[in-house]
């Protein structure tokens, strides 16, 4: 992958979503999204450009020939452009997931996955569809039915032109995970889940891990929800706080877990990835219960070196094939 590549098809982006932004009176955010749209679409599609605007727009697109670029290009110049626009203005919780943890997440999905030639997975808060879209071009040797779904539109709107720009086929709903979801009962999961408080008590009333006093975790209630969205054997890979078992709601999320899953391990993301120890995560991986199937042996627990540190790496992703072929081979 040739850098001048991403440069030159994020500097595509970057120069139409400017003109965009200034002309529609929108943020450089929802500029991406639209110009993206327009790329896919060959047409300038916002009302409000004036003819001008939009000769010099199509003469961009033309000249940078975007989608000649290949995807994992077309995907880093998306990405450089959304990490621009949301260093203007999104809370923490809404941040797209770095490349290095989607690539973590797709090796363990292909543990789990295993041989089978096709699979659905689903994420229920995609976000910008970074972390579902790095999977999906990880597994193009076999037929995936993505779905995703997340709260914010604006980010809906960035995943599904993400989306066509690498031409795969995702199915993303704009809506409320925690509320009920209309999905077909899916092979894994994969969810950066969103840290915090559900603020309606009524509808977390009807979920095992329901707070006894207050409002529930939001991340515990998305668990709960995949979990009951998982075929029985399925997976769940959840990047969550390293703190999810040691909180003052952590008893409820284990007694669930314990009743539903069987929990295969807990990966600590390197530190380096987080701005301080409290935003620190962790990837949890648990397998939902199926006659036949048993708890691991032994749950894999690993802390996981600096990414960049290719020896470490290697060392550890050797016991973790370990355990896995241990595991599987039971
Ligand atoms: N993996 C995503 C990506 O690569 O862009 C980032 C996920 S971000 C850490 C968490 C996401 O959860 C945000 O996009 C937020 O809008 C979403 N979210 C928060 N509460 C939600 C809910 N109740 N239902 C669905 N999505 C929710």
């Amino acid at each position: 992958m040739k850098l001048d590549n991403i440069e030159k098809a994020f500097r595509v982006l970057d120069e139409t979503a400017q003109e965009i932004e200034k002309e529609c009176k929108c943020t450089y955010l929802e500029a991406i999204a639209e110009t993206a749209e327009n790329i896919f679409h060959d047409q300038v599609l916002q009302p409000e450009i004036s003819e001008t605007t939009k000769r010099r727009l199509l003469n961009q697109y033309d000249a940078g020939n975007f989608l000649q670029f290949n995807k994992e290009t077309i995907r880093k110049a998306y990405q450089l452009a959304i990490l621009k626009g949301m260093k203007q203005n999104t809370q923490p919780n809404h941040q797209m997931t770095p490349d290095t943890i989607g690539l973590f997440v797709s090796y363990l999905v292909r543990k789990c996955i295993g041989d089978e030639k096709s699979f659905r997975i689903l994420d229920p808060a995609v976000g910008t569809g970074n972390l579902l879209l790095t999977v999906q071009q990880q597994f193009e040797d076999k037929d995936i039915h993505s779905i995703g779904v997340d709260v914010d539109d604006l980010l809906v709107k960035l995943a599904y032109n993400g989306a066509n720009l690498l031409e795969y086929s995702v199915e993303l709903y704009n809506g409320d995970s925690i509320r009920p979801l209309f999905v077909d009962p899916v092979d894994i999961v994969v969810s950066d889940l969103p840290v915090g408080y559900y603020p309606d008590d009524v509808r977390a009333a009807e979920f095992e891990v329901k707070a006894d006093e207050g409002h529930t975790y939001a991340h515990h209630l998305l668990i709960e929800q995949s979990v009951t969205h998982l075929k029985e054997g399925g997976y769940g890979i959840f990047i969550v706080p390293n703190s999810v078992f040691e909180t003052e709601q952590a008893p409820l999320l284990n007694a669930y877990l314990k009743e539903h899953t069987y929990i295969q391990g807990l990966a600590a993301l390197p530190m380096s990835l987080f701005k301080s120890e409290g935003a620190a995560k962790s990837v949890l991986i648990v397998q939902k219960k199926k006659e036949g199937l048993h708890a691991p042996k032994n749950a894999l627990l690993v802390q996981l070196p600096k990414l960049s540190d290719g020896p470490a790496m290697q060392s550890i992703l050797k016991q973790m094939d370990q355990w896995f072929r241990e595991e599987k081979n039971k």
